[in-house]
């Protein structure tokens, strides 16, 4: 296994806690000179955030990890294209390369939607896209397959119930 992939699996294995976890599942991890100094998975329902993205927890944990927020030397791994608050967070840091897996077409902004890296900003990050592309992607597309699995026997469920109550306890719409 190369490196790139070692590291983009150690991300896959974030995304994968955050899918059991009933997050979407999006991993992070921050590379310094070959040591991991960053972990991170989306916490957005736990947390009720909406900062409470993959890139932002490893980005914090680097931070803490080297006492400061320049993240020059290090690289991000990210399962997911990031998104553009993220993509400006990666700027702030100024991390030199960031690789990442699956395309982000909905919010990505590393080319899904825009390409923040490309305009005049100092400090862009060298970009690798497309690492375990296939496995980054599939992990989000059973979680959201399950997901739907989930909400259809629920509505499903609904329904019965509904048909089983007599007609005098339903309430007309709007008045419940
Ligand atoms: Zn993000």
């Amino acid at each position: 296994m190369d490196r790139e992939e070692y590291y983009m699996r150690q991300a896959l294995a974030l995304a994968e806690e955050a899918a059991a976890a009933g997050e979407v599942p999006v991993g992070c991890v921050i590379v310094l000179r070959g040591k991991i100094i960053g972990r991170g998975r989306n916490r957005r329902e736990e947390k009720q955030s909406t900062a409470a993205h993959a890139e932002m927890e490893a980005i914090a944990e680097a931070n803490a990890a080297v006492g400061s927020w320049r993240l020059s030397e290090a690289e991000l791994y990210v399962t997911l294209e990031p998104c553009p608050m993220c993509a400006g967070a990666i700027l702030n840091a100024r991390i030199g390369r960031v690789y990442y897996g699956a395309r982000d077409a909905a919010m990505g902004a590393v080319g899904g939607v825009l390409n923040l890296f490309v305009e005049p900003f100092p400090n862009r990050p060298a970009v690798v896209g497309g690492v375990l592309a296939e496995e980054c992607a599939a992990v989000l597309r059973r979680f959201f397959e399950g997901l739907r699995a989930y909400t259809s026997e629920e509505a499903d469920g609904v329904r019965k119930q509904e048909a089983a109550r007599p007609a005098e306890d339903r309430q007309p719409p709007g008045e419940c």
